[in-house]
């Protein structure tokens, strides 16, 4: 078994031994899963995609990919623990500074530091150069004030990828933006954490920066004006993360609704011989394997260096929809079951709907695509 397999192996294993029996209680509970982050952290998982160089396992995203589906087919959250982290050390190995990669990914790698990403703000989402968080230069520090929302792991996390306004008056807006790395202290202030409908267990809270100093070595590749840049290259690996959770999630919804399929009987036979269901089990196994064929192909992509903001698009729009309707269609499969607390497609089906908001909603996906599309077939 080479050294992908080999891993692979071990979070299928972790996932149906430690995950799946515990992960509807801790949702439920809405109560931060400790034991299994500390397990993530010896299977060295905050370290996968990180350099050997800086002591992570140097996976590539294609085997990134496999290891997200294989953690959300037994809970969503877990993957979200993740997500931020890898992708601002994702951020720090591309644009960051040596001292800056020093300094952070070894001890990322370990999971001694764990990162969040601090983008959108309370009026701000969709329209991320309309932030209003700046970060005034004062002598050897900037100082920055603003408020973020939505943000995940911001009370785990020790230090966050913060965009900032650096000069607010720039046109176009972009050039006035700014990535810094945030390490918690004076004047970061972690506020409540939001109750949501589904990804529960993990926090989402707002961030304030209350006259926070940053010092000046904090700036991402130690240049103002290019931080939307590299934020949008982190989203890339984000929107791969979210597209491979769908197809986990989906997957999961699947196997428990073919599972039940087989057992349950209606008019003297399994409900799996009734046509209108083998039907929609069809419509469930070819449409999660076409997304997974679209996340590869965004995954390859990355691996290879080239730009994938497309693919990567894509592959977050049909694998976050078609996770909406799987785990919908194994809710209907399973009858009244599928929509009580005792079997977990209810949790499947309330956990969907983020991959169709999060890391850009839907609708800005299709932009982007149509965007993407119109360059590249330009008459
Ligand atoms: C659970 C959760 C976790 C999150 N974690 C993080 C995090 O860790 N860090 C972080 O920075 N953010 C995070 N987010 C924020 C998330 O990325 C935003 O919610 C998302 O980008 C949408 O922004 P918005 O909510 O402000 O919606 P808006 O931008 O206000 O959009 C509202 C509606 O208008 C539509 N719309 C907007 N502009 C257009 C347009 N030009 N054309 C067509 N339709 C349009 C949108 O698609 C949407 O339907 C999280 C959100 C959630 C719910």
């Amino acid at each position: 078994m080479d050294v992908t397999a080999q891993i692979l192996d071990t979070v299928r294993r972790f996932v149906d031994r430690e995950v799946i029996p515990v992960a509807s209680r801790y949702e439920h509970a809405d109560e931060y899963p400790h034991p299994l982050v500390d397990r993530m952290k010896e299977l060295g998982l905050f370290g996968a995609t990180i350099s050997p160089d800086y002591g992570g396992l140097g996976l590539d995203y294609s085997t990134y990919a496999m290891i997200v589906e294989e953690l959300c087919r037994g809970w969503m959250s877990l993957s979200g623990v993740l997500n931020t982290h890898l992708m601002f050390a994702y951020v720090l190995s591309h644009h960051g500074t040596q001292a800056q990669r020093e300094r952070y990914l070894p001890a990322m790698a370990r999971g001694e530091h764990r990162a969040g990403f601090c983008l959108t703000e309370p009026h701000a989402g969709s329209d991320t150069q309309a932030i209003k968080t700046t970060a005034v230069r004062q002598g050897d520090h900037y100082v920055v004030n603003g408020s973020k929302m939505f943000i995940t792991n911001a009370q785990t996390a020790t230090v966050f990828s913060l965009v900032a306004k650096t000069d607010p008056k720039a046109e176009p807006r972009h050039r006035g933006i700014s990535l810094f790395a945030a390490e918690k202290g004076p004047g970061l202030v972690v506020g409540r954490h939001m109750e949501k409908l589904g990804y529960r267990g993990i926090e989402t809270c707002e961030v304030n920066f209350e006259e926070y100093r940053l010092p000046a070595d904090a700036l991402i590749g130690g240049e103002e004006g290019i931080g939307l840049k590299q934020a949008l290259s982190g989203l890339e690996v984000g929107r791969i993360n979210i597209a491979a959770r769908a197809v986990g999630v989906a997957r999961a919804a699947f196997e428990d609704a073919i599972r039940y399929s087989q057992e349950r009987s209606t008019f003297g036979k399994a409900i799996c011989e009734h046509q209108a269901i083998q039907l929609k089990l069809a419509e469930m196994g070819t449409k999660i394997e076409a997304a997974r064929l679209l996340v590869r192909q965004a995954a390859n992509m990355k691996d290879r260096g080239e730009r994938c903001d497309l693919e990567a698009g894509m592959a977050k729009l049909f694998a976050s929809e078609m996770c909406q309707e799987v785990t919908l269609e194994a809710m209907r499969i399973l009858g009244g079951y599928g929509y009580v607390k005792e079997f977990r497609v209810e949790r499947y089906y309330r956990d969907a709907p983020l991959m169709i908001i999060g890391e850009g909603t839907n609708e800005i996906q299709r932009l982007v695509i149509a965007r993407g599309l119109l360059q590249r077939y330009k008459i």
